[in-house]
């Protein structure tokens, strides 16, 4: 390596994201300080993107930074905590400097937007690999759980599923499709934008809640599963954006929606008693999101379709491997 590891975490990740004053000590020493506020919980979660698995070999370095971080927001936002504070392990084959400048500002650019500092890390040779640690806090005891719903809750979904897949297709090769909607949909796979600020929100509303990113029909029935109930979702209620159903059709975007990945939206439950409260004091039209269906007391989860239940046997992922 050209840069010694001193060099490469002086020069692209010490001050990396926001400055903050609850940052006693950050990154040089062995490891870091920071100050919890009183009467709050910590939260933390952890997740690790490997090359090639969790994003495409010779993906943008910015978009892999951005989303290293991305996905541990979304996690954040789903308990309705506030991030303050991330560390990142990373393992590289070789110290590429302009990699790791595009990198390093992909990832400081959202931590910033998040008020996110940079306070400790790991840095390692060897295959491709970035794991980001992200902490923040809550009030205490009102964090949103997965099992926080409860059968006749209303479901509801932030944002327009089904993009990232589409846009991940795209990126990889397997989906031709080309103009400015294209240009849209690989962003959303790109820079997903984690809804930190709505989970935030939702403490005041919401009963259950949880990040949509193995797909959002798979991750409504972990919430349903964890409340110890079901769900029912509305075929047609599910949001799509006019960029996928211009890339794929009404019919395949719903799919998307409901098969794909990578999403990193909000799928939440409420109460039917907070349900008009939560429509008047979080507008859907601004704050981007849209009631699909309801929790049942009978188990599994099911799509429903002029009154009858569909069955979605097809990953988002799947959907793009078969020639159609
Ligand atoms: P140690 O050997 O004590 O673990 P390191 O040389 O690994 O120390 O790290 C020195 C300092 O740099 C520590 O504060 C550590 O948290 C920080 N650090 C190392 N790698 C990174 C990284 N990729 N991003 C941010 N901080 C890092
Ligand atoms: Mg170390």
């Amino acid at each position: 390596m050209a840069l010694s590891e001193f060099e490469l975490i002086d020069r692209y990740f010490r001050g990396c994201g926001a400055k903050r004053a609850d940052v006693r000590l950050g990154v040089g020493d062995d490891a870091a300080i920071l100050d919890c506020p009183a009467g709050a919980e910590l939260v933390a979660a952890i997740d690790s993107l490997v090359d090639g698995v969790h994003f495409p070999h010779g993906s943008a370095p910015a978009s892999v930074g951005h989303r290293a971080l991305a996905v541990n927001l979304s996690d954040l936002a789903a308990m309705g905590a506030r991030p303050a504070w991330a560390l990142l392990a990373l393992t590289l084959p070789a110290a590429d400097e302009s990699w790791l400048s595009e990198f390093a500002e992909g990832m400081a650019a959202l931590a910033r937007a998040h008020d996110v500092a940079l306070v400790g890390g790991d840095t390692t040779s060897g295959p491709l690999c970035v794991t980001v640690q992200v902490l923040g806090h809550v009030p205490r005891a009102a964090a949103l759980l997965r099992s926080g719903g409860e059968a006749g809750d209303a479901l509801f979904v932030s944002g327009t599923p089904g993009d990232a897949a589409a846009g991940l297709a795209i990126e990889q090769g397997k989906f031709t499709f080309a103009g400015e909607a294209a240009t849209y949909l690989r962003e959303r796979f790109l820079y997903p934008a984690p809804r930190v600020a709505l989970g935030e929100r939702l403490r005041s509303y919401a009963a259950g809640c949880i990040d949509v990113s193995d797909g959002l029909l798979a991750d409504a029935a972990k919430l349903a599963k964890a409340s110890g109930c079901g769900v029912e979702i509305g075929y047609d209620e599910v949001p799509v954006s006019d960029a996928l159903v211009s890339a794929v059709g009404e019919e395949r975007a719903r799919e998307l929606a409901l098969t794909g990945g990578d999403d990193y939206e909000l799928c939440f439950s409420v109460r039917p008693a907070h349900v008009g409260r939560l429509l008047a004091e979080l507008p859907p039209q601004r704050w981007g999101y849209r009631r699909i269906g309801s929790l049942r007391e009978s188990p599994g989860a099911d799509i429903l379709r002029d009154g009858t239940v569909m069955s979605f046997s097809h990953s988002g992922y799947d959907h793009f491997m078969t020639p159609s």
